[in-house]
């Protein structure tokens, strides 16, 4: 049995949406956001409560230096990088592609650089085969006399889960009349702690496009008892994939930030409140019934999207004196 650090304050925030919810055609009581964006640790994000039970391993196994993978804009490097800086343990990122990706050059790698986590670029590596070559790092690490400890990738396993079986009971104690909880789904791991803590029927998962098949990753991390067609995944927000622009997320972006002042990113959080507006649209949720939207974070993101970046400052409207 491991313990896990304390990397944050908690509880988050739970806070109402009446302006938000009446944009989408929902009750004014009805929409209410999880600000697990406010963790305040390296930028905050839902990486943070699976990063205490890593890392709580780690240091119970006597680790000096974490290692994970992920894309350059990862946010999960980012936080790991945090979590290391916080701790007192080495970070070495492994990132598909090269340094000279001039549009990588922003966001999340200037966080991950300011932690003071090394990067090891692996090329024109498979971005599904990170791991293998994570495990390599690892191995040269030991060599060199270091005591690495490898975190998977998203940190989805069923010990990062642990931390939204927390984040779901949090949630619970807030608002214990909660119907659903909408929440992106990359690698998985927050929405099997979601539905560890609150079942199958509350939770709904909004596709990213980050895994081949998202309910049987989900339900893989639940382990056996789950099927993956108990969980409630949309999948109509991908559009052509994880990193590209997807129209209605940029809307869904737009009307989070206008109605409320929050901030959501262009590949998870946006798409999260996208699936959310079909949801309501199609009638999976309806005015009267109490639901949660899990901010999880991502705004570094945000920055490092070339595409976002772009359409936002076009669309800046500009006032003239009458
Ligand atoms: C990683 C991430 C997610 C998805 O969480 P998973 O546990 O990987 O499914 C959602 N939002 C943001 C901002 C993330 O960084």
């Amino acid at each position: 049995m491991t313990g896990k650090t304390t990397l944050a304050t908690w509880p988050t925030p739970l806070e109402r949406m009446p302006r938000l919810a009446a944009a989408l055609g929902l009750g004014e009581d009805d929409l209410w956001v999880k600000r697990d964006d406010l963790i305040g640790l390296g930028g905050g994000g839902n990486k943070v409560r699976k990063l205490e039970w890593f890392t709580g391993a780690a240091l119970a196994e006597g680790a000096d230096t974490l290692v994970t993978t992920g894309a350059a804009q990862s946010n999960h490097a980012r936080l790991t990088a945090a979590a290391g800086a916080r701790l007192g343990l080495d970070v070495v990122l492994v990132f598909p592609g090269s340094p000279d990706g001039a549009a990588d050059a922003s966001g999340n790698l200037v966080l991950d650089g300011l932690f003071g986590a090394r990067v090891h670029w692996a090329k024109d590596a498979d971005p599904n085969a990170l791991g293998v070559v994570a495990e390599e790092v690892c191995e040269r690490l030991r060599g060199e006399g270091a005591r690495p400890f490898l975190i998977p990738f998203g940190g989805s396993s069923p010990l990062g889960a642990r931390g939204y079986v927390e984040g779901g009971e949090e949630i619970l104690a807030q608002l214990p009349d909660v119907e659903h909880v909408v929440v992106a789904l990359g690698s998985g791991g927050t929405m099997a702690g979601l539905v560890g803590a609150l079942g199958e029927r509350r939770v709904l998962g909004v596709h990213c496009g980050a895994v081949p098949d998202p309910a049987a990753t989900v339900a893989a991390l639940l382990g056996s008892g789950v099927e993956p067609r108990g969980l409630r995944v949309r999948t109509d927000q991908v559009g052509a994939g994880y990193g590209i622009l997807h129209e209605p997320v940029l809307a869904a972006m737009r009307r989070a930030a206008s109605a409320e002042g929050i901030v959501l990113d262009p590949v998870y959080t946006g798409r999260a409140m996208a699936g959310l507006v079909a949801a309501v649209e199609d009638g999976d949720i309806r005015p009267g019934q109490r639901t949660v939207f899990l901010h999880t974070g991502g705004l570094p993101g945000l920055f490092g999207h070339a595409q976002a970046v772009r359409r936002t400052v076009s669309g800046l409207s500009s006032w003239k004196p009458a």
